[in-house]
């Protein structure tokens, strides 16, 4: 089996107590490709560390959070902009707008997103986008922005298959996670219409615990539940999904 977590905060402070034990429950179940989105500066060095423990493992990805987009995000770009001249990352991320927490910081927060999208382009690297409450908000972004050189994941969709084909329209795989296996998480009634070579694996830990761990702090290993649940919708054995969404990692990350 060769999974790939897309979409995972290793260096999360909920695992501050047993990451290794953790990261080793992942990496026995065939686990062995975990993509690490960046929040903000803070985190940088944790993520460096993790990357130096799990040099096999880890792929590191740079940028600011659509959250943590504050009254300095000016300064938090600069580090985005001087870590990606400085050493390879696999993707800007994660970036994008999230209305759901702050409503108030919308104009800084399209800037940020466009600018760092400008980042990725320059570097030739895919986008990972966050978008919570704000479909109408990122679609826009992304019109503009549009051309071959657009590509990259929505990280934990959850939107209709309208908007999944939208998304898609924008070069953009789809990040499906633990909402797939929730009883109200929408996604499951109309995933098998989109090909599975639109989507990748993901589970945002430690957030998003996929059922039966729903509510509890998620970690990589529970990927094997969101690939079961993909399994039952596709109509296909775990191991194809394991293959083909590995397979789709790698067109994205390169690697
Ligand atoms: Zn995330």
């Amino acid at each position: 089996m060769n999974l790939t977590d897309t979409h995972t905060h290793l260096y999360s402070e909920a695992f501050d107590e047993d990451r290794d034990l953790m990261i080793r429950r992942a990496l026995d179940l065939g686990i062995a490709r975990f993509f690490v989105p960046a929040i903000d500066s803070t985190y940088t060095q944790s993520m460096l560390d993790l990357e130096a423990a799990y040099p096999e493992n880890v792929f590191l990805m740079m940028g600011l959070h659509p959250t943590h987009v504050k009254e300095n995000f000016e300064v938090e770009l600069i580090h985005v902009e001087e870590m990606l001249a400085q050493r390879r990352f696999y993707a800007v991320g994660e970036i994008g707008i999230d209305l759901y927490w702050d409503k108030s910081l919308l104009k800084e927060q399209q800037v940020a997103f466009k600018y760092q999208i400008g980042l990725a382009k320059q570097y030739g690297l895919p986008i990972v986008i966050h978008c919570r409450d704000a479909f109408n908000e990122v679609f826009e972004v992304l019109e503009s922005e549009k051309g071959a050189d657009l590509y990259g994941i929505f990280h934990c969709f959850t939107g209709t298959n309208e908007q999944a084909q939208r998304a898609i329209s924008y070069n953009m795989k789809l990040g499906v996670g633990g909402v797939v296996t929730f009883k109200n998480g929408k996604i499951d009634q109309f995933l098998d219409q989109i090909d599975l070579r639109h989507i990748v694996l993901e589970t945002d830990s430690p957030y998003l615990a996929p059922a039966p761990h729903r509510g509890k702090r998620n970690e990589s290993s529970y990927l094997v539940r969101v690939q079961e649940k993909l399994a039952e919708l596709y109509q296909m054995s775990p191991e194809d999904i394991a293959t083909v969404t590995t397979e789709n990692s790698k067109a994205v990350f390169k690697i």
